[in-house]
């Protein structure tokens, strides 16, 4: 990792160019913010939009859950690309409009309502986000993992009821059910987390409870784990979760979700006060409004150059872009479709034949947990255990943008991981852990539950006003 703070920052001259092309980029994940940096030599002014401030690096967003990471550090502030990209300007805003014909965007900036932008050049790069699959219960009751605020919430509801339960289990004899609907990278990565969590942690930090009273089980529609894994390592995968003390449900979907339950597709019920969804992506419903072409999945349909096909100007990469034979959505296809993109828009301003776009495959890494984790690198081959697990941290660190992020990662996974149980010191990253609000909620939710005290029985406190804001909030926070 490199020291900044040993090495000058680098000089960047003010850029004005008020007659070059105006590029907007929708989006500041992984292709849209690779694709501002592949900008920043190009005769182009670059907007960058995105409805938050920050980049989020998903792939650690499973540690934040489990208190594993700060919020912080698997974020960065999308302003600090320009002491890289002198050429470009953040605005945030909701972009909820994109008319190609005018070539204009409209953009959602709060009070001021709706403005239009316009482009010579647009990329759309906002990638996907989480899709139920029109289960019934779930949206209102399971609990995705996309964004930085879903993870806390996760995080937050996972210490409530920990509290909670240090009150209840021992004399109720209750488990705290975490369901994790889905068994790809995400949900194996939860999974893990939270079965080495109960196994170097609680007891240490809630010694008045038994540790087998945290239940972890992932649920999963196929047969096998980690799909996108040959068979030796799903296994490896698989075996690990289950000596972590992990219930594997295979070879069922959920086909309901309730307060404190999920319905699988056999009819049988589990238990589940917590539901953590990690189960599927999609391209936002309102990408089709655009008049653009998509396909069958509502990808962004796009060319060998990653032009929105019969749009000229108009650029898609990363998670909602597909080509003719489609990338999958994972973090190297969207830092690499979003580099392309500006190497086309780059030569196109130059007058240049834009370039084809070829896909170079760096492998896939997944993690299971503590000292435990799958690699498939061409060429190379795999990797699993020890070995496995020093490349996906090495990876992970270095892949970040931002040598702050790159830091506080390294020190908190070395806190977290270093050293063994006996040197151990627990000190997970808490945030507002509300166990009364869990434990009102649970009394509320009464009537909605099927396990515990009470179950069934009318509810003996008023249901949460529907038209209270303040209230609404409190019951989403800890649903
Ligand atoms: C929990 C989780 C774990 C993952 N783990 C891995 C992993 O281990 N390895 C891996 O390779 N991949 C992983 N992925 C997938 C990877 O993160 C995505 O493929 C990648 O982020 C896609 O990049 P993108 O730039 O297309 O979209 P994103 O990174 O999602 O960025 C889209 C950006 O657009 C913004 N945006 C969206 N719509 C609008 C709008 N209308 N107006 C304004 N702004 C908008 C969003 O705020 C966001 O900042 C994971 C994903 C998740 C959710």
């Amino acid at each position: 990792m490199m020291l900044p703070f040993l090495s000058r920052r680098p000089t960047v001259p003010a850029k004005d160019g008020a007659s070059w092309p105006h590029v907007v980029i929708v989006g500041g994940g992984f292709a849209g913010a690779n694709a501002v940096l592949g900008l920043r030599d190009s005769r182009v002014r670059v907007t960058l939009i995105d409805r938050n401030v920050y980049k989020t690096f998903q792939p650690l967003l499973y540690q934040v859950a489990t208190a594993g990471l700060n919020p912080g550090d698997v974020t960065m502030f999308l302003r600090g690309l320009s002491l890289k990209v002198p050429n470009m300007r953040y605005r945030q805003g909701e972009v909820v409009g994109v008319d190609p014909e005018r070539k204009i965007v409209t953009l959602n900036e709060g009070q001021r309502g709706d403005q239009e932008l316009s482009y010579d050049y647009l990329v759309l790069a906002g990638g996907a986000t989480t899709t139920y699959f029109g289960t019934p219960g779930a949206e209102e009751h399971a609990m995705p993992m996309y964004t930085r605020a879903q993870a806390l919430a996760i995080r937050d509801r996972v210490f409530s009821e920990l509290e909670r339960s240090s009150r209840e289990a021992w004399r109720t004899h209750d488990k705290l059910h975490v369901c994790i609907v889905g068994g790809g990278p995400t949900g194996v990565e939860i999974a893990g987390a939270l079965a080495d969590f109960r196994m170097q942690e609680l007891d240490i930090l809630y010694p008045e409870m038994d540790p087998g009273t945290l239940q972890v089980t992932v649920l999963q529609r196929g047969d096998e784990l980690l799909k996108e894994f040959s068979d030796k390592y799903r296994q490896y995968a698989a075996d690990e979760l289950r000596d972590r003390g992990v219930t594997l449900r295979l070879g069922h979907g959920v086909k309901e979700v309730g307060y404190d339950h999920v319905v699988l597709d056999d009819d049988s019920i589990l238990e589940s006060d917590i539901t953590i969804w990690a189960a599927g992506v999609a391209v936002p419903d309102a990408v089709s409004e655009w008049g653009l072409p998509q396909d069958k999945r509502g990808r962004l349909a796009v060319d060998d150059h990653l032009q929105v096909k019969d749009f000229p100007g108009v650029y898609a990469a990363g998670d909602i872009a597909a080509q003719d034979e489609p990338l999958p959505q994972l973090a190297q296809p969207a830092i690499q479709t979003g580099a392309a993109v500006a190497r086309s828009i780059a030569a196109d301003v130059k007058g240049k034949a834009r370039p084809t776009f070829s896909y170079t495959n760096l492998g896939t890494m997944a993690t299971i947990g503590r000292h435990a984790a799958i690699a498939e690198i061409p060429f190379l081959g795999g990797l699993s255990g020890s070995m496995g697990w020093a490349a996906w941290l090495g990876v992970h660190i270095t892949k970040m943008l931002g040598h702050r992020n790159q830091r506080a990662v390294a020190m908190n996974l070395l806190s977290l991981y270093g050293g063994s149980r006996a040197t151990h010191q627990p000190n997970p990253v808490v945030g507002e852990v509300d166990s009364l609000r869990a434990a009102r909620i649970f009394e509320e939710q009464a009537r909605n539950r099927l396990f515990g005290l009470n179950a069934g029985a009318a509810s003996p406190v008023s249901p949460v006003s529907p038209g209270s804001a303040d209230e609404a909030d409190e019951a989403a926070a800890v649903r």
